[in-house]
């Protein structure tokens, strides 16, 4: 569904990815694990066309998409969820799934969103300022799915949520997996990315330096939380 051929980025003078290549089939969940400062944002943001400088070549379901724009990159399926989760604090929850322009059949209706997340339609009158941490994630990765993305790129998405919000998401991760929908999420809770994604790309210093299933990480799992310092 996408690959990625020797892709570069630079920050002015400074490189901030080094010839990074990956693939990701569809259905399939797949994490970047890595440092702060790897470079782990700055690939999603490559990859939804939002960063300046790059070179090398993206290719999203068999088209090469490097030199479109981030919004015809969103028409072909390809949605962003940042790490500040982008909900907009004065509109209410049914504000912010109606703001994203919806077409074509992949986009989710209202009613599909309401059912996969049931908590959005409890609190869909209330504005974005009233929502907990674990409700806006909810609502930033409902938002995208509205819009029909095919694969979603989640900056962290289990940030700073307790534990049984963290269990919330990855239900809420395979939901969407089952729906057919693939994703690519930068995740530092290795554990919780062992029991929801399928392989893992371990990031340094703007390149891939290794590459890991699920059993894998499970038996290095302390290992690689000393290293990443958590
Ligand atoms: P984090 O989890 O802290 O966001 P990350 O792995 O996502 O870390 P990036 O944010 O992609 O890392 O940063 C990669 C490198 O690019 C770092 O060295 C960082 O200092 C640098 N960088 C990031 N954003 C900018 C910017 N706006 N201007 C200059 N350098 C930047």
């Amino acid at each position: 569904m996408l690959r990625v051929d020797r892709l570069s980025a630079w920050y002015g003078e400074a490189q901030a990815l080094r010839e990074v290549s990956l693939e990701v089939a569809e259905g399939e969940i797949v994490t970047l694990v890595g440092r702060n400062g790897a470079g782990k944002t700055t690939l999603l943001r490559c990859l939804m066309g939002l960063h300046g400088k790059t070179s090398g070549t993206i290719e999203f379901l068999g088209e090469d998409i490097t030199a479109l724009g981030p919004h015809r990159r969103a028409r072909r399926g390809l949605g962003y969820v940042p790490d500040d989760r982008g909900v907009y604090a004065t509109l209410t929850v049914e504000e912010n799934l109606l703001l994203p322009p919806v077409s074509g059949k992949d986009a989710w209706p209202l009613e599909r969103v309401y059912e996969t997340f049931p908590r959005l339609r409890e609190r869909r009158r209330f504005p974005g300022t009233k929502l907990s941490g674990g409700e806006q994630q909810m609502l930033a990765l409902a938002r995208v799915l509205r819009t029909g993305a095919r694969l979603l790129l989640c900056d962290e998405p289990t940030e700073g949520l307790s534990p049984l919000i963290v269990q919330q998401i990855g239900d809420i991760l395979r939901e969407v997996k089952a729906a057919g929908v693939t994703v690519l999420l930068i995740e530092q809770n290795v554990h919780f990315a062992a029991t929801v994604a399928d392989r893992h790309h371990l990031i340094a210093e703007g390149r891939i330096v290794e590459s890991m299933d699920n059993a894998e990480v499970r038996a290095r799992e302390h290992e690689l939380l000393d290293y990443l310092g958590i």
